[in-house]
């Protein structure tokens, strides 16, 4: 019989545990035996039992002897429930009635003093089934133990959870080294904690920290990331589960190699709300305030305009950024971002070489897909007059690239071609400098003239 005791469970609380132990050891998951998960009860102890580790212990495991006031010997009362698991701890059988792992069985019922958001025991009201308490075998109960370890402090407690090794590694990686520098200073700040309350702007620190700090090919990894910002605090727990989708992961490890990492930045900072940005010094001003490109990114939603500075005819960050998001966040087709691309180029030569800046306040300034396509009629049929040979474009760019779904794209097609146009003329759109002046006119008379 084999004699592996852990095997990933796709519970995040376990996984998190079975990752902290193996980094604390230096093992490999499957080579952990019972002196490894023994060796760690002294450090993990003395840990929780310091004041503001204890604070963290009180929204992870309620009512467990670290947290119990009544508690007097409380090191060894918690080191003796420990020792007691690993006692119980079998190998990793064929199958089992643990909720976790399903290969062992379960010895006692776990609540939440040993397994966040499981049941009170006699307090059954809010758990499902109303049950008192959880089903997990000890060899997943004792992992839950450590998962403190890997935990991040955001107010409540956020909890990673993924299926790539790399991303598992590096992040209990990182709260090792975290730890140690506690143990060196013997100064014992809690779980990780870089003062977010805002969950989401944490997740997306916590994500570039792990791909800025570890050099490791992430644009190669496919990882599926799970975030869990939960408390188990007695008086209300609570769970928001944050998903983030593995193409996003992808293009932030994709961003640092590009050579517009800066203005990458800025687009994000464009997200952040409510900020006044003449008055700020320094990121703990904004870092919490809601963040407009972050949570599109979370939501599938686009971020197109925050590529795009409209007042100042801006585009940020570049089409070569820019398309790379197109494809690999928004799925959008290459022959699509290319056709948009040419009619940008065509459409600024001719406003350049026209000095037609009229044509360039009616294309920012149409509200419906109606008037865009009108003004666009018009400029194909003054570039016919003066003679431009080369079509703005075909009729199967129009159907298939530049509106596939008309009414539903048209917005996103006329972004794109603005962002394509600022990135040209720039400038020289500065030079004219008569913008305000052009922005009185109503763009939509002579299109409806036009009718
Ligand atoms: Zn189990």
């Amino acid at each position: 019989m084999s004699e592996v005791i852990y095997d990933f469970t796709g519970n995040p609380f376990v996984d998190a545990g079975i990752w902290a132990i193996s980094q604390w050891v230096g093992k490999k998951p499957e080579e952990l035996d019972k002196d490894d998960l023994r060796s760690i009860i002294d450090d993990v102890t003395f840990l929780y039992l310091s004041p503001k580790w204890s604070k963290n212990m009180y929204q992870i495991f309620p009512n467990n002897p670290i947290t119990n006031n009544a508690v007097k010997d409380k090191k060894d009362r918690y080191s003796q429930i420990l020792n007691e698991l690993i006692e119980e701890v079998t190998p990793l059988g064929d199958n089992g009635n643990c909720i976790s792992c399903g290969r062992r069985n379960i010895l006692n019922r776990s609540t939440k003093d040993r397994v966040p958001l499981t049941g009170s025991k006699k307090v059954i009201n809010y758990f499902s089934y109303g049950t008192d308490g959880a089903d997990y075998c000890p060899a997943c109960t004792f992992a839950i133990q450590l998962s403190p370890l890997l935990m991040y402090s955001c107010v409540k407690m956020l909890l990673i959870h993924s299926n790539s090794d790399s991303v598992m590694r590096y992040w209990s990686k990182k709260a090792k080294e975290n730890i140690e520098k506690q143990f060196s200073s013997k100064n014992y700040t809690g779980c990780l904690n870089d003062g977010f309350k805002n969950p989401k702007n944490a997740l997306f620190h916590i994500i570039q920290d792990i791909i800025l700090s570890y050099d490791v090919r992430w644009y190669l990894e496919k990882p599926s990331i799970t975030f869990y910002h939960f408390t188990n605090f007695s008086q209300g727990p609570a769970l928001d589960i944050y998903h983030v989708p593995t193409p996003v992961f992808k293009f932030l490890a994709y961003i640092p190699q590009h050579e517009k990492f800066e203005e990458w930045l800025r687009i994000v900072r464009r997200g952040y709300m409510f900020v006044d940005w003449g008055k700020v010094k320094e990121e703990n001003e904004y870092k919490n305030n809601p963040n407009t490109v972050y949570n599109n990114l979370l939501e599938g939603k686009s971020i197109i305009r925050f590529f795009i500075d409209k007042k100042n005819k801006e585009s940020i960050g570049g089409w070569d950024l820019l398309s790379h998001y197109l494809e690999e966040v928004r799925n959008m087709d290459e022959k699509r971002i290319d056709a948009i691309k040419k009619v940008g180029n065509e459409l600024a030569d001719y406003i350049e070489s026209m000095e037609d800046m009229k044509t360039l306040n009616r294309l920012e300034m149409a509200s419906d897909y109606k008037s865009f396509r009108n003004i666009l009629r018009i400029i194909i049929k003054k570039r016919i007059s003066y003679g431009m040979e080369d079509p703005l474009f075909t009729f199967d760019d129009y159907v298939n690239y530049l509106f596939p779904e008309g009414n539903l794209t048209w917005r996103e097609t006329q972004d794109l071609i603005l962002f394509r146009i600022y990135e040209k003329l720039q400038p020289w759109i500065l030079q004219q400098g008569n913008q305000d002046e052009l922005k009185i006119q109503d763009p939509e008379e002579e299109i409806h003239e036009e009718e």
